[in-house]
């Protein structure tokens, strides 16, 4: 049984207030890589990390999420993006961390886990990697949108506190007003019809990031984990998620017998907490188990199961 599943990002405090005139574009690219993607994963073409590699790759691609084009904007008005990818069955993973002129960073972290080493490269030495793959390297000014142009001004104009972390400041980018709302980090959990397992993350951080700050998203074990009976990616206020190893604390709950997915997410979301851990991740265990549990207002999210295509934004009813 195929399974994938993916998310566009998690924020926001209080009742969720339904979806704004930007989502439409949002769920139509969720239902368009999973209606695709999820068959041939049925059918045996295709793998679950190459699942999950496309997915990612289709939402850094639509400018309404925060990875890729879209990329939320660091303290100087720059987009610098990180992202991770992690098989199950090998426990190969690749990432990159701060990179600004690659049009798709989560193909890049690709390349280092099909190279085998280095894992994980930062700035120019991974946009050198992405380049020696044949990959064009962009002006990162494309990848800046009007939105977040427009939401990186409210958050200096607002003088939120740099890389805030706490609760009160978080600049995740759906706090920051309903007008110019718009969903942050992106990744998917893929089970292929082989019963093997992979994950994958990306995003542009988080609004007004110090110029150096790394998230969660590149940590293999924070952001992203994949092994032979879970792969999880996380979104939310990425400081909590490193702090609480968060990714991989799914992947060590689920050695125990008879462990229960649902379970053991909703006990990461609680070591997550006291962190300020606010936000939520996407699992999908070996036995087709899939769980998108989530601690704030909404959280973009959508699967492929049975053949059917569901997504959603606000909380589950
Ligand atoms: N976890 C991401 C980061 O801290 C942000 C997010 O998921 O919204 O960079």
């Amino acid at each position: 049984m195929a399974l994938l599943a993916v998310h566009g990002g998690a924020g926001g405090d209080g009742p969720w207030g339904g979806p704004t005139p930007m989502d439409p574009p949002r769920l139509a690219c969720m239902e368009a890589l999973l209606s695709d993607l999820g068959p041939r994963l049925d059918d045996g073409s295709l793998s679950a990390l190459e699942a999950v590699r496309l997915a990612v790759m289709a939402m850094e691609d639509e400018g309404g999420f925060n990875a890729g084009v879209g990329s939320v904007l660091d303290e100087t008005g720059a987009v610098s993006m990180d992202a991770s990818i992690m098989r199950g069955e090998d426990g190969a993973a690749g990432a990159v961390v701060g990179v600004r002129r690659i049009q798709n960073p989560i193909d890049t972290a690709h390349g280092l886990l099909q190279g085998g080493w280095p894992l994980m490269l930062c700035a120019e030495g991974a946009e050198a990697f992405a380049a020696k793959q044949g990959q064009r390297l962009i002006d990162p000014e494309t990848l800046v949108t009007d939105l977040r142009r427009a939401q990186w001004r409210k958050w200096r104009d607002a003088s939120l506190r740099p890389g805030a972390t706490d609760e009160d400041d978080a600049a995740l980018d759906h706090d920051l007003g309903d007008e110019i709302d718009g969903p942050g980090t992106v990744g998917a959990v893929a089970l292929d019809a082989h019963g093997r397992l992979a994950a994958a993350t990306s995003t542009g951080g988080m609004t007004g990031k110090p110029v150096g700050r790394v998230g969660d998203t590149p940590v293999i074990g924070a952001g992203t984990w994949a092994d032979e009976r879970v792969a999880v990616s996380c979104t939310g206020v990425g400081e909590a998620y490193l702090r609480a190893c968060a990714a991989h604390e799914v992947g060590v709950g689920m050695r125990a017998d008879r462990a229960d997915l649902r379970t053991v997410c909703d006990h990461v979301l609680d070591l997550v907490e006291p962190y300020g851990g606010r936000g939520g991740l996407i699992a999908v265990s070996a036995d087709g188990d899939v769980v998108l549990p989530f601690r704030v207002t909404l959280m973009y999210r959508g699967v492929w199961r049975n053949g059917a295509v569901t997504t959603a934004i606000g909380p589950d009813v």
